[in-house]
């Protein structure tokens, strides 16, 4: 018996099942149940939520989301071998888990969810930042969701937290900061994985924001930020110069110097001359 419930342990549930990872889903499992629940631990209070998981696998998570007293979990995963040890967490949990067996850029999971809605997941590292650009860019703001807790490569999670002035300060930082609150809560070796992904992991717990920090259009917002960061090493006002006339101008309105480089310019920064340029 685990800690948590009444369910196999994990390698008892990948033996049954045979769930021999596969390395083109980004399978790299959890297999220990209180790291599962310290993780759904750190997705905030899921008493009263409904949350959204991609990619389950065999379902550590799923069960550390469960045990920590989520409402309900809806889980999305693609492959298909995991659907039947899946059913029998399903059971265990009489009306709390729905599972989807499908592709999670493709399938729409809002309509079987009901607010307050949490996402946590152990992502597959191939789908992970689109699907964390995807969420932090809908047609409204606030989104769908309250907060995410996911797991990125060190690396990747690095550059969602990450302030001006440093190697991983981008777009990435840029997009999530500007309208949520991101911090690093848990950071993992390879051997917390089985089997033990090349790099170092870390799991990144987001809060959205009613509003966005600082005012600007997103659209234009992510044009000025996109041409700043393609060509990082620019001064601003040459990779700039196609984003609109006058730019110089704008800078100095923006309180930027166009002498300035993308990574030295704060979100504030960002956004002020994002106004600057809307204004035409
Ligand atoms: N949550 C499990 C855990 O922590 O042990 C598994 C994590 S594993 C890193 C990623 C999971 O996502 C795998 O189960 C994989 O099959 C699934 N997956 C990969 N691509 C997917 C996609 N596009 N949509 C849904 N699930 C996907």
């Amino acid at each position: 018996m685990s800690a948590i419930d009444n369910l196999p342990p994990l390698r008892e549930v990948i033996a049954t099942h045979e769930l021999n990872a596969r390395k083109s889903l980004g399978q790299n499992f959890l297999l220990d149940l209180n790291l599962t629940s310290k993780i759904a631990r750190q997705a905030g209070d899921l008493t009263g939520c409904d949350v959204l998981e991609i990619g389950p696998g065999p379902g550590g998570l799923t069960r550390g989301l469960l045990a920590e007293g989520a409402r309900r979990v809806l889980a999305i995963e693609k492959d298909s071998r995991c659907i039947p040890a899946l059913a029998e967490v399903a059971a265990a949990y009489a009306g709390r888990l729905q599972v989807i067996e499908g592709d999670a850029l493709e399938v729409d999971p809002l309509e079987h969810l009901t607010p307050p809605i949490r996402v946590a997941a152990n992502l597959p590292y191939n789908v992970g930042t689109e699907l964390l650009v995807r969420w932090l860019t809908p047609q409204q703001w606030p989104p769908f969701w309250t907060s995410l807790t996911l797991m990125f490569q060190k690396e990747v999670a690095e550059r969602i937290v990450a302030t001006p002035g440093s190697k991983a300060y981008g777009r990435l930082a840029i997009l999530a900061q500007w309208r949520a609150d991101a911090r690093i809560v848990i950071n993992l070796p390879p051997e917390a994985f089985s089997p033990p992904p090349k790099v170092s992991s870390a799991v990144v717990h987001l809060t959205a924001l009613e509003e966005p920090r600082f005012p600007a259009e997103p659209a234009v917002l992510s044009r000025v930020v996109a041409a700043a960061f393609n060509q990082r090493r620019k001064m601003l006002r040459a990779s700039l110069k196609g984003v609109a006339p006058d730019i110089e101008d704008r800078l100095l309105a923006a309180g930027i110097k166009p002498t300035e480089r993308a990574e030295q310019v704060t979100l504030e920064g960002f956004c002020a001359l994002a106004r600057e340029i809307k204004k035409t």
